[in-house]
């Protein structure tokens, strides 16, 4: 997936980037609101980090313009300490959610992958003929909501690993090489490597099976790849 960061602190800008791309995205930066906009027109971001007090173009006006122009990636909006009212005037704009500075990296990446998760784009993904919810074990998934609850409670997932999930869900029965999972979930150009798949895995496992070590649903296919049982 595919974040913009349009951020002029350089400081921020390495620590955001570092932190995203270890977490598996693809990161883009702009260090003014006038580059912001036109990388944010002329590429396709799943997600727009996006700072107000920018040199060129502020953001508000970047967003405002975006949404214009009928761009409709979600926007997550960094504003000062401070600036209650225009946390209000960057969501009439069309920003999708706003944090304050300083913020701890934990609440930013909640952020993000709550935004992903509720992005309609991403929602859409696959074949167009998901279905809404699916059931296996003691595990519920919502693909709506992006929710998943496992002996009623609720999983906690990343957005990564519920893309992953969903994918190999709506893909069941079939073995997915590491390569092809890169590919379909992280997208053609993230950089991560095949190992970032076995970690997820690892993740969903010890999140949704009974026993991780012994998969019932999630299997590996020696040699291969991945499937999820049919
Ligand atoms: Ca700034």
């Amino acid at each position: 997936m595919r974040i913009l960061l349009v951020e002029d602190e350089e400081g921020l800008v390495i620590t955001l980037s570092d932190r995203l791309r270890s977490e598996g995205f693809d990161v883009v930066s702009a260090s003014d609101g006038a580059s912001g906009f036109q990388k944010a027109c002329d590429e396709r971001f799943d997600l727009i980090v996006l700072d107000v007090m920018l040199p060129k173009k502020n953001g508000y006006d970047v967003c405002r313009d975006l949404r214009q122009k009928g761009v409709s990636t979600p926007v997550l909006m960094l504003t000062a300490k401070g600036e209650t009212i225009d946390k209000v005037l960057g969501l009439k704009l069309g920003a999708d959610d706003y944090l304050t500075k300083p913020f701890e990296m934990i609440e930013l990446l909640a952020r993000v992958e709550a935004l992903l998760r509720r992005s309609p784009a991403n929602a859409a993904n696959g074949n167009g003929a998901s279905a809404e919810a699916y059931r296996f074990g003691s595990v519920s998934v919502d693909f709506k909501r992006a929710e998943v609850r496992k002996d009623d409670s609720p999983v906690e997932l990343s957005a990564m690993e519920f893309k992953l999930l969903q994918f190999l869900i709506e893909n069941r029965g079939h073995v997915h090489s590491r390569d092809h999972l890169l590919d379909e979930v992280w997208g053609y150009d993230a950089m991560p490597s095949t190992r970032t798949v076995d970690v997820h895995i690892a993740w969903l496992r010890q999140k949704l099976e009974e026993n991780p070590k012994h998969p019932h649903f999630i299997q590996t296919v020696h040699g291969l790849g991945y499937k999820f049982a049919a």
